[in-house]
């Protein structure tokens, strides 16, 4: 058998349709379409017809059983799945996060699926794109200038240097930024204080851009950030310093959603990018919303496993932009399974039914996880040519065992306009129009420390929350500010119910350890830090940019 194509040989042998076509079959109005070379637009909310004013599209989360190095697929699954509802006739839309370039240059890449079931161009969207990042990045950064400048001009708002919570920030994996001194040289060239950069994805304005409704509600609540304390411990928002109109500005065009397609020519949204262990994970609320206006289904994606990406996005983004999950699918994996039943990452192509059995406790907690927000989860089992046959039969017995709906799906090999996603999709359409029980985990009357404990014991299934003598003192700030009411974002490693990556399986009788936390009263949530998650990543010992070229005339290479 000759060698399989690389994902970025399969995008590049795909015959693309101009986006107009895209968004003239997806009933945008051209009014509404802006041009971004030939196959990206932006697409204006405010410019869609008056019938199309109404988010009524179903929304289905793809979400997954706990990561692994080995890879579970579920972008891929996400686009699989939206190309194979698209061909059973529903009217479907697909909405993406952007990928960020931190982990491209690092471990292994973007967000636009594999194999047959991506979205296109695929090395523009892992790219650069349209410039939101850059845009992003860029109000970030202006906020931080405008904050030192003001210790410099005299300090009017007596802001502490040495209380300042925000950074700059960066799309790109650099450890040796994470803690820097500024502001050196005397006093014409500033304040001196310490900082530090964090990535792009992980900044505030990052996720007040995703959770925002509109350009109005945009500028609401960039003026709520909190980006540092006074000598006298208030808090100080952005409002205080007068700039949320100028940082929207530099929003006002990165806010509207990309149109992009799949192989198969369904109409996918990529926009917004929030990292799911220290941010809330999910794709802009504009993007989603956009996409329920014109499609009957809209399948997402939210990051990691549901402990993380799935459960921020119900008790955050669904809950604040005011809409319920349809349908829940978890992608799992036969490599994944058996590396949580304890089989070393060089073995998994070994067939190993014990493995199997022992790592089926992972993908059952998030069975469950799935069910305590009221939604009847389908398994995707995401099929890699190592799996054998009585390996897949295992796990969808496992599955029917437990009265769980299941799939084996071949959407990578095929893409979703062929055999392996059908199936799947008819298991998601039939829970979509079954009855519906959605709702959040937690009420936000609940105070933040509550909160935390509802989250760790009900979806890690740990035994205790342990606070850090600083978090107790934060707190106790966040009763105090009035800020109990707020949601939390649990800042935790993917790889483990466990704040310790190393604790594979399903683990039980442990605690959760919160050393720090975080007020974000702009996108209206408590960053709850644990164990050693970080805010800025480091590249690998051998990051992913060794492999990388482009020839003299423009062709990439080894971008997966
Ligand atoms: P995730 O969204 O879970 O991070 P992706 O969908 O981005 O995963 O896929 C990660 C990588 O794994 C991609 O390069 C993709 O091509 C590859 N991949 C996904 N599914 C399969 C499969 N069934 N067989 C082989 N490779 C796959």
């Amino acid at each position: 058998e000759p060698a399989p194509l690389t994902d970025l040989e399969i995008a590049r042998r795909a015959t693309l349709q101009p986006i107009a076509e895209i968004a003239r079959a997806a009933g945008i109005p051209e009014e509404a379409v802006d041009f971004y070379g030939r196959y990206k637009a932006k697409i204006d909310p405010a410019r869609l017809a008056p019938e199309q004013s109404e988010p009524r599209g179903k929304v289905v989360l793809v979400s997954a059983m706990s990561p692994t190095p080995a890879g579970e697929g579920k972008s891929t699954v996400t686009v699989g799945l939206g190309d194979a509802l698209a061909r059973a006739g529903h009217r479907t839309m697909i909405a993406l996060r952007e990928p960020s370039l931190g982990p491209i240059l690092g471990m292994k890449g973007g967000a636009t699926g594999g194999g047959y079931s991506q979205v296109l161009p695929m090395d523009e969207i892992n790219l650069h794109f349209t410039g939101d990042f850059h845009a992003i990045t860029s109000a970030n950064n202006a906020l931080m200038a405008l904050v030192d400048n003001h210790l410099y001009q005299g300090n009017e708002l007596g802001i502490d240097p040495r209380r300042i919570t925000f950074k700059r920030v960066i799309d790109m994996n650099d450890r040796a930024l994470r803690q820097i001194v500024l502001g050196l040289g005397g006093p014409a060239q500033g304040v001196p204080r310490e900082s530090g950069f964090d990535i792009t994805v992980a900044s505030e304005i990052m996720a007040v851009f995703c959770l925002a409704r509109d350009l109005k509600d945009l500028k609401q609540r960039i003026a709520r950030i909190t980006f540092g304390y006074t000598y006298g411990r208030r808090p100080v928002t952005v409002g205080e310093l007068g700039v949320e109109g100028a940082l929207t500005m530099l929003l006002k065009d990165a806010i509207r959603p990309n149109l992009v397609q799949t192989i198969a020519g369904t109409p996918a949204l990529v926009h917004g990018g929030p990292f799911a262990n220290i941010a809330h994970g999910c794709n802009s609320v504009i993007a989603t919303q956009t996409a329920r206006r014109l499609a009957d289904i809209v399948v997402t994606e939210a990051g990691f496993g549901s402990d993380l990406g799935a459960e921020k996005f119900m008790d955050i983004k669904a809950r604040s932009a005011g809409f319920a999950p349809s349908a829940i699918v978890i992608v799992a994996t036969v490599r994944a399974l058996k590396m949580h039943g304890g089989v070393p990452k060089d073995r998994l192509a070994e067939p190993d039914l014990a493995a199997l059995q022992a790592g089926a406790a992972n993908l059952e907690r998030h069975v469950h996880n799935a069910a305590k927000f009221g939604l009847a989860p389908v398994v995707a089992v995401n099929r890699f040519a190592t799996d054998t046959r009585q390996e897949l039969d295992w796990v969808l017995a496992w599955c029917q065992d437990r009265g769980i709906e299941a799939a084996v799906t071949d959407v990578w090999a095929h893409g979703g306009g062929g055999p392996g996603g059908d199936e799947l999709a008819a298991k998601v359409a039939a829970v979509i129009e079954g009855p519906q029980h959605f709702a959040p985990l937690y009420d936000l009357d609940l105070t933040v420390e509550k909160k935390i404990e509802t989250i760790a014991q009900q979806i890690y299934g740990a035994d205790h929350v342990e606070f850090s003598a600083p978090a107790r003192k934060q707190l106790a700030e966040i009763e105090a500010n009035g800020l109990n009411r707020l949601p939390v974002c649990m800042a935790k490693t993917q790889y483990s119910f466990t704040d310790d990556a190393a604790v594979l399986g399903a683990p039980s009788g442990f605690t959760i350890r919160v050393r720090e936390l975080i007020p974000r009263t702009g996108a209206g949530f408590i960053v709850a830090l644990t164990g050693a998650v970080m805010t800025m990543p480091g590249l690998p010992k051998e990051p992913a940019a060794m492999r990388m070229d482009v020839d003299d005339d423009g062709q990439i290479t080894g971008l997966f």
